[in-house]
């Protein structure tokens, strides 16, 4: 059996890998873009800002993009940092791909690697409260978070948080802490007896697809504090590196530079081919294939559904059930770090987490903490309620002791959240229309849970800045799922627990499409768990 899968963001090439393991032929079509080679790898943020031939060119762009202030309001909406401009061929649009919004704005992503080639690499499990309505649980999935573990390199360890992260196998050793994330472990672990009586809220280290220790070809993290523009050891984990370790089998064959239009059908009602439009211009191309796999994204893996049914039946159907999860970015002041120098040598991303709980385990709340090691400082101080001059001051006395606190809050498929095919316009191909509006409980739910937070960081030693607790638009999590969800029922517009498509037998969806409920976890290294899952019971 040939497999022609789509996409090589995270999904896409953790599926390839188990089909070329189990002796399967796989091509992959993708548009693929990339970017520039990770430059002077030898180098820490602070030097690299000395030795790179053109430092402002690579931290703030040819522009000077990178020094503007991100906008209050809409997609950039009070956020405390920007993408930087090493990461730009990230988001640089396919021409055939258009999109028609309504109160969701997403971010997409034609990479080769997909979003996760500059994601934060947060990695938690999902367990059995989140998958409730999942058509299995946390032992079907667990054999296949050890199995992603172990390809990509998870860090963590099992502490209070396991309660609600399961401790899966191969969680290798955890990255060293940065001072600050130390210092609130610390606290937290002296006064865990009184904090645990007078709030619900946990704290652990975070959960991250970093490696603490060489890992194959890939270095262990160096402390060299340049995440956010591009590890330089391949510690931190982005999809590429599984598609590296694929293209190694002479069964794999990566067809970048193809955008995929939509699927052909039969006269027995099976997928027969992929029409592709190539990105740099000519005429469609038509891929054959045995079977199929959407690992697009799901907006795209979506959009490619769509068209399908559009080209075969000229009919426009709605995809119901969109989910993303809403985040809340509150900054707080670890006081204990006050006076203390800030050391940029650090892991960039969340070191530490919490959860939450709440009456239905469903609704649990999971937050993240960043620390501010290094990075532009700017947007920050843009939004310290104070002029320029006194806020730049007092950031540098507090700087190494300021974080931020990521809220994410689950999501849960409603139908009047959609996907549908916009034809309102000649162009040649339909706009993709998304069409989302929040949960009528959000606001009680990100009250009570800031209410819960801000007690429990207060009593913490590091409490939450008053005025700068900042609600992110929909769209921003970048947790886009539930259009073609798994269930037990056969009914259209959905797949069998093995991402098999009731439309068409030889197709499987891998992405976050299938995801029958978003809980607040950031779900990519369950995406990554499920399509080995798939791909264990298909291949
Ligand atoms: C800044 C940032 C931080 C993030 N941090 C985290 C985090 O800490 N933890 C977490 O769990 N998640 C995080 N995410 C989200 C995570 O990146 C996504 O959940 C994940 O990348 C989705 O994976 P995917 O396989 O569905 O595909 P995507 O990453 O969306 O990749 C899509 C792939 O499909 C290809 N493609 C798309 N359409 C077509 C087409 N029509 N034809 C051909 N090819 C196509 C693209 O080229 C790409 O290779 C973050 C995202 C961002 C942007
Ligand atoms: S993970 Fe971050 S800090 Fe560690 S080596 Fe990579 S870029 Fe440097």
């Amino acid at each position: 059996m040939t497999v022609l899968i789509i996409g090589s963001g995270p999904s896409g090439p953790q599926v390839a890998l188990s089909a070329l393991e189990r002796g399967r032929p796989v091509t992959m079509i993708d548009v693929g873009f990339s970017g520039a080679d990770v430059p002077l790898p030898e180098e820490s943020y602070t030097t690299l800002k000395n030795r790179h031939p053109d430092p402002v060119g690579y931290f703030l762009g040819e522009d000077c993009r990178g020094a503007e202030i991100p906008a209050q309001s809409g997609q950039d909406g009070g956020e405390f940092y920007r993408l930087p401009p090493s990461k730009d061929h990230v988001f640089r649009p396919a021409r055939p791909f258009r999109l028609h919004l309504d109160g969701l704005t997403p971010l997409v992503s034609f990479a080769s690697g997909g979003l996760a080639e500059c994601w934060t690499a947060g990695a938690y499990p999902f367990n059995d409260d989140d998958l409730a309505e999942f058509p299995f649980g946390y032992d079907d999935l667990a054999p296949h978070y050890a199995k992603v573990a172990e390809r990509v390199g998870v860090a963590g360890e099992a502490d209070d948080l396991a309660r609600f992260l399961p401790a899966h196998d191969n969680l290798a050793a955890p990255i060293a802490l940065d001072a600050s994330s130390q210092a609130l472990l610390r606290r937290y672990d002296r006064r865990r007896a009184r904090l645990n009586t007078r709030h619900a809220a946990r704290m652990g280290r975070s959960r991250q697809a970093a490696l603490s220790a060489p890992l194959g070809d890939r270095g262990g993290c160096t402390q060299c504090g340049r995440c956010l523009w591009g590890c330089p050891t391949g510690a931190l984990y982005t999809p590429s590196i599984t598609l590296r370790d694929c293209l190694k089998n002479p069964l794999f064959t990566y067809v970048p530079g193809q955008y995929a239009s939509h699927f052909t059908v039969g006269v027995d009602g099976d997928l027969n081919g992929l029409v592709t439009l190539p990105c740099d211009g000519g005429a469609a191309q038509n891929h054959r294939g045995e079977a199929f796999v959407l690992a697009c994204g799901t907006l795209n893996s979506s959009a490619i559904f769509l068209r399908t049914i559009w080209t075969q039946r000229k009919e426009i159907v709605r995809l119901g059930g969109l989910m993303d999860n809403r985040q809340v970015l509150a900054p707080f002041l670890n006081l204990s770090m006050l006076g203390r120098p800030l050391d940029p040598a650090s892991y960039q991303y969340h070191q530490l987490a919490t959860g939450l709980p709440q009456d239905n385990p469903a609704h649990y709340v999971h937050g993240q903490i960043t620390m501010f090691s290094s990075g532009a400082m700017h947007p920050l101080i843009q939004q310290l309620p104070l002029a320029l001059r006194p806020a730049g001051r007092i950031m540098t006395e507090i700087r190494s002791g300021l974080g931020v606190l990521n809220l994410n809050f689950h999501d849960e498929r409603r139908p009047t959240n959609y996907l549908t095919l916009d034809p309102a316009d000649d162009a040649q191909q339909p706009a993709l229309k998304i069409y989302y509006r929040p949960r009528a409980q959000e606001a009680d739910a990100i009250g009570g849970a800031m209410k819960s937070m801000r007690r429990f960081f207060r009593d913490l030693g590091a409490p939450i800045i008053p005025g700068m607790t900042r609600l992110r638009p929909m769209g921003s999590s970048v947790h886009y799922a539930g259009t073609l969800p798994m269930s037990r029922e056969a009914r259209e517009f959905t797949v069998s627990p093995d991402g098999q498509s009731r439309d068409f037998a030889n197709l499987y969806v891998v992405d976050g499409s299938v995801l029958p409920f978003l809980p607040a976890k950031n779900l990519t290294f369950t995406l990554m768990a499920n399509a080995t899952r798939i791909a264990s019971r298909i291949f």
